[in-house]
């Protein structure tokens, strides 16, 4: 009898669910907010674009599918770490998770179009999240492709397809999760289009398709056969699926390697930085004690920056140790209780780094140099791996802002 209950009790949240007591949890993310910008166009930045969309697709799944509970991981411009979105979700048991960010290419202003990504699960390691994402793996796929079936429905023309990625928020999310890309901030055609009312209405209105075109599927539970269906239409809507590679190249070959079908192959779904806009004080990251997330709220002792890296042309300055007269520009990367090996997977590949004590932290910093654009542009790179990833300033051994790094250089 008491094993039972017992039994029951552990039921009890599946019979629950089953029988529709409890609703549906879907969580919209909005990429970026606060101090982290996302990539910035003519006119526009990211996060006010992802935030403007993410509201209008929750009126209309609110009027649609009144049934479903939304989450909105921010509503307001206001910064949240990556971890911060992926426990908001967990935390709510949710059932659904879609990230919405725009795109960016450096040098391509006439590259344009929608991609969509789910989890990748190669190289994950952590057992409870790879058990986790083997269960879910068809239906974020499934809205991956739901969703650019639903933009080229649209006429949306140009998709760069459904792609495997490993994202933060998609690994380490425990639901069905994808992270959708409306379009080009650096297309000033599709930034214009992201900027009227009528724009960002279309977008809202696709992605809400393809959430209700995933939930009919699910419930119906036709979603297996869905699945295979859209990824037999590929090359209909140009859908191309590339698993990474299984070693990750470093940035440099990264650029190189890039499969001859798709100009672009770097993913700067999160957050790049225009580098042709002259940067105002203002708009940079700001100073590390301003920084929400407590893993980047650690305060910075004297850090002698490592070299650029070694993608871009560097300026030799880069290799001359700093004085203490002139700042330095290095990119955190992230914190972490204990300084790691090269060949530790949560630097993805990326290296060298060096570690500066904060506290009982370390922040682990990546590349060095004197100049503010050569610092922005490493950071559009790393980006790629470290959405969180910030610009720190120091002079000598000194943690400063950016700002007052600024200020001294002029
Ligand atoms: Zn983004």
């Amino acid at each position: 009898m008491k094993k039972r209950f017992l039994l029951f009790l552990v039921l009890l949240p599946m019979l629950i669910q089953a029988h529709g007591l409890r609703p549906l949890v879907w969580v919209l993310d909005a990429g970026h907010g606060g101090r982290d910008n996302g990539c910035e166009g003519i006119k526009s930045l990211e996060k006010d674009i992802n935030l403007e969309i993410t509201k209008e697709l929750a009126k209309l799944l609110k009027s649609s599918k009144p049934g479903i509970r939304l989450i909105l991981t921010r509503e307001k411009d206001e910064f949240l770490s990556l971890e911060q979105r992926c426990n908001i979700a967990n935390q709510a048991n949710a059932d659904l998770f879609v990230s919405i960010h725009v795109n960016y290419a450096i040098g391509k202003p006439l590259l344009k179009g929608t991609e969509t990504y789910y989890a990748s699960l190669h190289g994950m390691t952590d057992a409870v999240l790879l058990s986790s994402h083997t269960k879910n793996a068809d239906k974020s796929e499934l809205l991956a492709w739901l969703m650019q079936k639903s933009y080229k429905d649209a006429g949306r023309e140009t998709s760069r397809g459904v792609k495997p990625e490993r994202l933060y928020v998609l690994t380490h999310t425990m639901m069905p999760a994808v992270l959708t890309e409306i379009g080009f901030m650096s297309n000033l055609e599709e930034e214009v289009y992201m900027n009227t009312k009528k724009g960002r209405k279309e977008i809202a209105q696709c992605i809400c398709n393809a959430l209700i075109d995933y939930y009919t599927t699910t419930q119906a539970k036709t979603h297996k056969k869905t699945l295979k269906n859209l990824r037999n239409t590929n090359g209909t809507f140009s859908g191309l699926k590339t698993e990474k590679k299984k070693n990750e190249p470093k940035q440099a070959e990264k650029q190189e390697e890039k499969p001859v079908e798709e100009p672009v192959k770097e993913n700067l779904q999160d957050a790049p930085p225009v580098e042709s806009v002259e940067p105002t004080p203002a708009q940079e990251q700001p100073a590390v004690e301003d920084q929400v997330n407590p893993d980047m709220a650690v305060q910075s002792p004297p850090a002698e920056p490592q070299t650029a890296p070694a993608e871009e042309k560097v300026e030799s300055i880069d290799e001359e140790p700093p004085t203490p007269s002139i700042p330095v520009f290095s990119i955190q990367l992230f914190a972490t209780s204990k300084e790691l090996k090269a060949t530790d997977a949560q630097l993805q590949g990326l290296g060298p780094v060096t570690y500066v004590k904060a506290d009982n932290m370390f922040k682990c910093l990546y590349g060095g140099t004197t100049d503010y654009q050569q610092a922005r542009k490493t950071l559009t790179e790393v980006r790629e791996k470290f959405p969180d990833a910030f610009i720190v300033a120091y002079l000598g051994d000194k943690s400063i802002t950016t700002a007052e790094a600024l200020e001294m250089q002029r």
